[in-house]
């Protein structure tokens, strides 16, 4: 099967390589559709590495997919072949303590596509558990499906910041997450979102979406803006996507008293956080990692039409231009949302 493999760290190629394919009677095959390119994926392109996972051997690449299912094993009632789905890219061991406690994100034995060593989908086929698959609502498209994962992950967050129906919400860092959390905020009930970013064109693409305001950090310091747009008394949320150490100074000041701060961002060392400011307003601090149980929630707002993540997707490239599309994300230029990657270019675009 021709696959696009990541060879070894800033080398990728498209050929043949044996994936598995054994199907169980729980399990579902699928032909894949789109596939969206996605920062680890790009990382392991450049760095060839994320954290302890390194790339030791050939792996195929890609985990925001969507697809059409063709196969179904003995036991799956939910789902029939010719369903248009989408797929956690995460396959927890149900029978762990994480899993039956409902944080199967954090399954230390989970596997994760594209993860070393764990082949992703950037290719024609693969062979999942149905219980991860999802059914696409019939007005949601695959590239829309294949935009639910990194979405998920803006869910996570608004799941984890407890968000009261009117709350307002700080987002820092406007990139694709930022936005993603932006989107779910709003979604959960924030009544409108202040994000900020260094980069003017991120800020344009993100304020484009009705109750979403940039705030250039160029032209002032966040902390004053926020202050001044809620009273002098901070906001409800911080949802922190940057993982930049300097965004870091003023989160609890940023936030109200008695307010969350989510960390979604991931510093790359460690960081200096204020225990005493945040001790002193009582400031609640949430985590996100990956998601669970939010995939059926997005693609039910998706369906309703209460989140639109179409304006995200930059551009689509034909699978034999996969490459292409890596070397394109991998100059990480503002304007780049999401880069999509269409494999099955039979079916329907929808
Ligand atoms: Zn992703």
């Amino acid at each position: 099967m021709k696959a696009l493999v990541l060879e070894r760290v800033g080398e990728l190629s498209l050929r043949d390589i044996d994936l598995p394919s054994d199907m169980g009677p729980d399990d579902v095959r699928i032909r894949l559709h789109t596939v969206g390119v996605c920062g680890s994926d790009v990382h392991y392109y450049t760095h060839g590495r994320i954290g302890d996972f390194i790339i030791t051997a050939p792996m195929v690449l890609g985990h925001e997919a969507s697809g059409t299912v063709i196969e179904t094993g003995a036991r799956v009632t939910h789902l029939r072949p010719g369903d248009r789905v989408c797929m956690e890219p995460g396959i927890p061991d149900p029978t762990s303590r994480a899993a039956r406690l409902g944080i199967y994100n954090v399954d230390p034995s989970v596997t994760f596509w594209a993860t070393p060593p764990v082949h992703g989908v950037l290719c024609p086929e693969t062979v999942h558990p149905a219980s991860f698959t999802y059914k696409l609502p019939d007005n949601v498209s695959f590239a829309e499906g294949a935009m639910v994962e990194p979405f998920a992950v803006g869910m996570q967050a608004a799941k984890r910041a407890r968000i009261e129906p009117g709350d307002t919400a700080v987002v820092i860092g406007a990139g694709t997450i930022g936005i993603m959390v932006a989107l779910a905020a709003l979604a959960g009930g924030c009544a409108r979102v202040l994000i900020s970013d260094l980069s003017e064109t991120k800020l344009a693409i993100a304020s484009a979406f009705p109750g979403i305001t940039g705030i250039n950090i160029r032209e002032g310091a966040l902390l004053d803006r926020v202050l001044a747009e809620t009273g002098g008394w901070g906001a409800d949320v911080v949802f922190e996507c940057s993982g930049a150490a300097a965004a870091m100074r003023d989160l609890f000041r940023i936030v109200r008293p008695g307010g969350a701060v989510v960390f979604v961002g991931l510093p790359p060392d460690p960081v200096a956080i204020d225990i005493s400011g945040a001790t002193a307003r009582e400031c609640r601090m949430e985590t996100v990692f990956r998601y669970a149980n939010v995939y059926d929630r997005a693609l039910a707002l998706i369906a309703a039409g209460k989140v639109d993540l179409k304006p995200l997707i930059t551009e689509t490239f034909a699978f034999p231009e996969s490459i292409r599309a890596f070397e394109r994300a991998a100059e990480a230029r503002p304007g780049d949302v999401k880069l999509q990657i269409r494999i099955d270019m039979e079916s329907e675009a929808l």
